[in-house]
């Protein structure tokens, strides 16, 4: 008992259990659970309660969307048609600029699509039911009512803990100690590793929200959930080494497929190079590759043009051979995919920051952005085997 007290006073982080029985399995005075974290998120866990409650409490709070996630063989069965018609599409002679694209309208269709049981999901439904463990109520949500919290089973809290409920503003984050102890029991792994896991897990959505305007609305769309699921992971992968990591990793496998794009996002990359077509890189080198010979191609055209009545048969000649040489120097079987850039590249989190901040002016800048996330996620879906 003293020692709690002692430990609570001390905390840099401020737990309030609002009753899980279980909390008290989960050590939060380790100095592992502190050390990890880099300095940014470790900011943020110093300015955002985390309130502790049992499995009757976080699906209370949890909006039905947040107790779905992504069944990855239909998604994936249904993405990859969508990029099929996208083949096709391009291939039409011209594409009306209002027209849908395959790849929106596959987003759309699985956002609307069925929830099926985790035990033996239906190739066909979308979704399959799932039972959050954490919850990041970001700062333009609505904070749940104490009502809808207070008397969901037993324990009753302390009187501290309501008060810390009740005085909290959004944002703020709910883990549930019994579905940490459950999930640990059945990979496992030490229960306190899955808890930091979590909780790095909604520091990360904390730190990809953004300053003025609400952007739930693309959290709420399939595609925004991967990429944003994906980054939250990633986060929370990136504060683990060693061991811890592998552990992290093996967690992240049984969690729905939006979860998994953690090592994806970050790394591939869509470029649309040439002529408006849209072509992927297996890599970011032989992106830069392909982008130094359309350079140099391009400068000897424009010498070309300029001196159009000299030497003009040699010229063509030569750039002929070049591009041939280009051709036949990008791997075939990779042409069409996707790139991998530098590891941990944190312009990518950043777009996505900005880009959820700035998502509703509705400029030709902004469909170009959004068909690029709506592409990265349908291909973080693919590449996740
Ligand atoms: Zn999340």
């Amino acid at each position: 008992m003293a020692r709690r007290k002692q430990i609570k006073g001390s905390l840099p982080i401020a737990f309030h259990n609002l009753g899980s029985a279980a909390a008290q399995q989960i050590d939060l005075a380790r100095e592992a659970l502190y050390t990890r974290m880099e300095d940014r998120i470790a900011e943020l866990a110093l300015k955002i309660p985390v309130f502790l409650v049992n499995e009757a409490q976080i699906d209370a709070v949890a909006p039905p969307a947040l107790q779905r996630g992504l069944n990855k063989n239909a998604v994936q069965r249904r993405l990859r048609d969508a990029l099929e018609q996208e083949e096709v599409q391009r291939d039409r002679e011209r594409r009306r600029e209002e027209e849908i694209s395959p790849i929106e309208r596959a987003w759309d269709d699985i956002q609307r699509g069925e929830v099926t049981d985790m035990q033996e999901p239906s190739p066909f439904a979308y979704w399959i039911r799932f039972t959050p463990v954490g919850l990041y109520l970001g700062r333009h949500s609505a904070k749940p009512q104490w009502s809808k919290i207070n008397s969901q089973g037993t324990p009753q809290p302390a009187p501290d803990a309501v008060d810390a409920y009740r005085s909290a503003n959004t944002p703020l984050i709910f883990i549930c100690p019994e579905r940490v102890i459950d999930w640990a029991n059945r990979m496992g792994v030490e229960p306190n590793l899955v808890f930091d896991k979590v909780l790095y897990h909604e520091l990360g959505h904390a730190y990809m929200d953004t300053e003025d305007a609400p952007s739930e609305s693309v959290y709420d769309t399939a595609w925004g959930r991967v990429i944003e699921e994906s980054f939250a992971n990633f986060i929370a992968f990136s504060q683990f080494s060693g061991i811890e990591a592998r552990h992290v990793q093996r967690l992240i496998t049984t969690q729905p497929a939006e979860y998994q794009g953690y090592l994806l996002a970050n790394r591939l990359y869509a470029w649309p190079p040439i002529g408006g077509s849209e072509r992927y890189f297996e890599s970011y080198g032989e992106f830069w590759y392909y982008l130094y010979h359309f350079r140099r191609i391009t400068r000897q055209i424009a010498e070309l043009l300029e001196e159009l009545h000299y030497h003009v048969r040699p010229h063509i000649r030569r750039i002929a051979e070049q591009l041939e040489e280009l051709y036949y120097s990008l791997p075939r079987d990779r042409w069409g995919t996707w790139a991998e850039m530098d590891k941990n590249d944190p312009r990518r989190l950043g777009d996505w920051c900005w880009y959820k901040e700035h998502h509703r002016h509705s400029t030709d800048e902004m469909k170009k952005r959004t068909r690029f996330w709506q592409m990265l996620a349908a291909q973080v879906l693919l590449r996740m085997g």
